[in-house]
């Protein structure tokens, strides 16, 4: 099964991407945690990254479109929830033009709507766990809440080191992301509207509700 998973920064995408690959045993591919991992690395892709992501910008297509298709082909078999791309016309385009030359299949939308000011005010609680992208922590949620060892607040999941990302500290780049998100003309939704005009199921969920809730919507809908 392939997912495509859209929702501003801050909606909860990247946590029900990790229960949703948890039930369904695909990969949860997300282009803000790739470049993050190679920023980490030290590599030359990481490198040309890094200032593009710490302002909020996106990375420029020459560098993002190859690095996800190139992820997505070799997740053909298992399949994929893809985060954080598309998240442009541009990008929308080379993608639906990639997987019908690749014969992979694209079997829904899901979209998580929720407030501009609501999500960014959520942005600022993530915490990212050093061990593993998949054990989402908020410490404003307590179903995702970190817990506290030794005087240090750290992975609710694995007990991992936590850290705050530095582009959702700062207000400047959480508003450009926002409004590459919410740009209906080239930007995020013009993709979503984009995908909502093909053959793909389109599975909607309201992004204010709590995270257990979310998930209920979500695989109801998944079947
Ligand atoms: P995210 O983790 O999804 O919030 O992504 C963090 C940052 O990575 C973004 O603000 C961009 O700088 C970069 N990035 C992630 N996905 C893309 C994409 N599809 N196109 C361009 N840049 C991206």
């Amino acid at each position: 099964m392939n997912i495509l998973a859209f929702g501003p920064n801050g909606s909860g995408k990247g946590t029900q991407g990790a229960i949703v690959k948890e039930k369904y045993g695909m990969d949860h591919i997300e282009s803000g945690a790739i470049f993050r991992e190679h920023i980490k690395g030290g590599t030359k892709l990481g490198m040309k990254a890094k200032a593009f992501i710490e302002s909020g910008d996106l990375v420029p297509d020459e560098i993002t479109i190859p690095m996800v298709l190139e992820t997505l082909a070799k997740s053909k078999e298992k399949g994929w929830l893809l985060d954080g791309f598309p998240r442009s016309l541009a990008q929308a385009e080379a993608l639906d033009k990639a997987l019908k030359e690749s014969g992979m299949a694209l079997d829904y939308i899901l979209e998580i709507t929720l407030d501009r000011e609501i999500a960014k005010e959520r942005i600022m609680g993530r915490r990212l766990c050093a061990n593993d992208n998949n054990h989402p922590n908020h410490i404003a949620f307590d179903a995702i809440k970190p817990v506290e060892k030794d005087g240090e607040l750290v992975c609710r999941v694995c007990a991992g080191e936590l850290s705050a990302r530095a582009d959702d500290q700062d207000e400047g780049a959480i508003n450009k992301r926002h409004d590459i998100y919410y740009d209906e003309t080239t930007g995020t939704m013009a993709a979503v509207n984009y995908f909502k005009n093909t053959d793909s199921k389109i599975i909607a969920v309201d992004g204010s509700k709590a995270i257990k809730a979310i998930s209920e919507d979500i695989m109801d809908q998944l079947g």
